[in-house]
């Protein structure tokens, strides 16, 4: 038995902001809410829709079980919660609403990552984990507001979204090598958000609504398999073990696709046409240009498949030697 969860209303362009107490109005939603939004996300739209809402105010600080008990805590009593702004914002609001039994409502500030609409929350911790919490019940991402957002969390999303293309890979692999659950449906449909974003990649700094529909998606499809194996693999458990590794790792979104490179080099795939179109959306390519050392990328291809219990093109593991080769044929190092 399968339980498939997905967003009831999705509402996509250009000032769709304004439309947040239509959207309410329709999922049947009143009374108290809590707002959740950072320091910066709350001066750039925050602040208007609570307004609109007449919603209490709580600003997240990190992507931490800290921020999920006090918003939790907070939102006890009210009847919904928004989340406005990117990933930190939006985990901590999947995750707080869903242990209070209430909706979320998802107003992304940018499309930096395919958490918008799945039902998985990241949370940084010891180890980085996935965990099932529930999707936004509503999701409202208005295109005028995200395409004012820093263009390196736009590219960081496009990166997500290609490196749909290797977890794919390795969800099939894993369903040939040990007969793991594969769902064609969720597979294409990721693979579809990889293909979209990589054909257009030099289009969508001016019409972000591509990425923003490949991202949710991505999350749909993540919703459909039940888990987020149909877009997160080897790539994602590099960008992992960065995380880990690294003072001052790049975004989750830049990680994955310089592992998508590689990964679709080990997968026998075609990781050149991976690497053209992260250059064509302004994504990093290579270590330096994550700011990161030749030596902690190399640790990290060889140490990622210890970062979750998910069967990948690394298999049990790749040494050093083989890491450093594979980092130095793609351009990595
Ligand atoms: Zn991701």
């Amino acid at each position: 038995m399968k339980y498939i969860e997905l967003p009831r209303k999705v509402l996509v362009g250009d000032g769709a902001l304004a439309k947040i107490p239509d959207v309410l109005k329709d999922l049947k939603l009143s009374g108290k809410s809590v707002l959740a939004a950072d320091i910066v996300t709350e001066r750039i739209a925050g602040e208007r829709i609570a307004g609109m809402l007449a919603s209490e105010v709580f600003i997240v600080s990190g992507s931490g079980m800290p921020d999920v008990d006090r918003l939790a805590g907070e939102s006890v009593g009210c009847g919904f919660i928004v989340a406005c702004g990117g990933g930190a914002v939006n985990d901590v609001a999947k995750l707080a609403s869903f242990r209070n039994g209430i909706p979320y409502i998802n107003v992304p500030t940018s499309a930096s990552h395919d958490g918008i609409a799945s039902p998985q929350a990241s949370l940084k911790g010891e180890k980085p984990v996935s965990v099932r919490a529930q999707c936004p019940l509503g999701v409202v991402a208005d295109t005028a507001l995200i395409k004012k957002s820093p263009a390196r969390l736009t590219s960081s999303g496009c990166a997500d979204a290609i490196s749909n293309y290797t977890a794919v890979l390795d969800w099939k692999l894993a369903h040939n090598e040990k007969g793991e659950y594969y769902g064609d449906y969720a597979a294409a449909l990721s693979e579809m958000s990889a293909r979209i974003v990589m054909d257009n990649a030099g289009k969508i700094k001016s019409n972000v609504s591509i990425l923003v529909e490949a991202l949710i998606s991505s999350g749909v499809a993540i919703g459909i398999a039940g888990s987020s194996r149909p877009c997160s693999g080897s790539e994602h458990a590099f960008s992992h073990a960065l995380d880990l590794i690294c003072e001052n790792p790049a975004l989750h979104g830049e990680q994955c696709g310089v592992g998508a490179i590689m990964m679709a080099y080990l997968q026998k795939s075609d990781w050149q046409a991976v690497k053209k179109s992260l250059e064509w959306c302004g994504a990093p390519t290579n270590a330096e240009q994550m700011g990161i050392s030749r030596r902690d990328v190399i640790r990290a291809l060889s140490t990622a498949h210890k970062v979750r219990d998910r069967y990948t093109i690394l298999r049990d593991g790749i040494s050093r030697s083989k890491a450093e080769e594979i980092a130095e044929k793609t351009g990595v190092i």
